[in-house]
């Protein structure tokens, strides 16, 4: 049995992070935190039956207690909220799946109460990548990736501990403006930023996509992850996004993890690592992909 909490149980990682515990039957929810949308935070409450429930205002508190009124769940908010659902001594691991900053706080409180970081929030090692590592490693807590990308270099470094890292290949889609010129550029909107080709995700990380954005954060946080200089990662371009991320040895050889563009699989990795369960869901088919192509960053456009 695994026992879990989630940070961000209303979004996007939160939400397919839901969907593995609906299939797997074998993981407890003990507590989830959301922001503001009630309505779907009180149907998971109601399905997935957790002690504890977190939202970020005190009005939507109250709201949420009320309609929940009838169950033994207890509702809190803010960050004492937070604070409350990434410590809660039933769970042994804690899905980071908030966005931005905020969820420094709750994983430096769940690392020292000892929890397993399956760790979305990208923002956490980004800002402070220099306190959460160490902090991780001095309480024996491991920090499993949810990233995709990361969780391919974590699944080709499987087996290789003591070999030196040469260098980590971090696989980038393009996202919807790939190919654009700069006078394209200018005119693009909201609506197109959020056309990722793709991957179906939150919105902030969509638009960090458009921009690449979104790969200088992952090339920080691989940096802190897996301990290596920041020279030593090269940002690829794989338009069908396939190949998830690579990592070369001192040998020359490359590993890849390859996968149908589906952050489950990552997100169930994490959570069951280092056991693979079966994922329901679309397979490669290379016949019917055609081909792999690579480029390489469009740096001309941007700058
Ligand atoms: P979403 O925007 O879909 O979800 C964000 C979640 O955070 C929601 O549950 C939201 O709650 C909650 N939230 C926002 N503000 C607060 C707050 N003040 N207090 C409590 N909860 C809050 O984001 P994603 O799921 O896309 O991304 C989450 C993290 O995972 C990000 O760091 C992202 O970079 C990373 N990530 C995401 C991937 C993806 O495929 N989506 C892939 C790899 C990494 P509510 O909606 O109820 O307001």
């Amino acid at each position: 049995m695994k026992n879990i909490a989630i940070l961000g149980s209303t979004g996007s990682i939160g939400t397919q992070t839901l969907e593995i515990v609906r299939e797997q039957k074998d993981i407890k929810v003990w507590a989830l935190a959301a922001g503001k949308n009630i309505d779907l935070l009180e149907k998971q409450i109601r399905e997935f039956s957790p002690k504890l429930a977190a939202v970020w205002e005190e009005s939507d508190a109250k709201d949420l207690q009320l309609r929940v009124k009838d169950l033994p769940v207890q509702v809190c908010y803010g960050m004492d909220g937070l604070l409350a659902v990434s410590t809660i001594p039933q769970a042994e691991i804690l899905v980071t799946a908030i966005v931005g900053m905020l969820g420094l706080r709750p994983t430096v409180a769940a690392i020292r109460a000892k929890k397993c970081i399956a760790l979305a929030n990208k923002e956490t090692l980004v800002t402070a990548g220099h306190l959460i590592m160490p902090l991780a490693e001095e309480n024996h807590v491991s920090i499993l990736p949810v990233d995709s990308e990361h969780s391919a270099i974590f699944q080709a470094l499987n087996g290789e501990q003591g070999n030196r890292i040469h260098k980590i290949l971090l696989t980038a889609s393009g996202g919807p403006f790939r190919g654009k010129t700069r006078e394209e550029l200018a005119h693009m909107q909201l609506e197109d930023a959020l056309k990722h080709p793709n991957w179906s995700m939150g919105k902030k990380i969509t638009i960090d996509s458009a921009t690449m954005i979104n790969k200088g954060l992952e090339v920080m946080e691989a940096r802190w992850l897996f301990g290596t200089d920041l020279d030593q990662i090269e940002v690829l371009v794989q338009p069908q996004s396939v190949i998830h991320s690579m990592v070369e040895f001192e040998d020359g050889s490359v590993i890849a993890q390859l996968g149908v563009p589906d952050m489950r699989l990552p997100i169930q990795y994490a959570l069951y690592y280092p056991k693979r369960m079966p994922l329901s869901g679309k397979r490669l088919d290379f016949s019917a992909l055609g081909g792999i192509t690579f480029e390489k960053p469009d740096r001309k456009s941007v700058v």
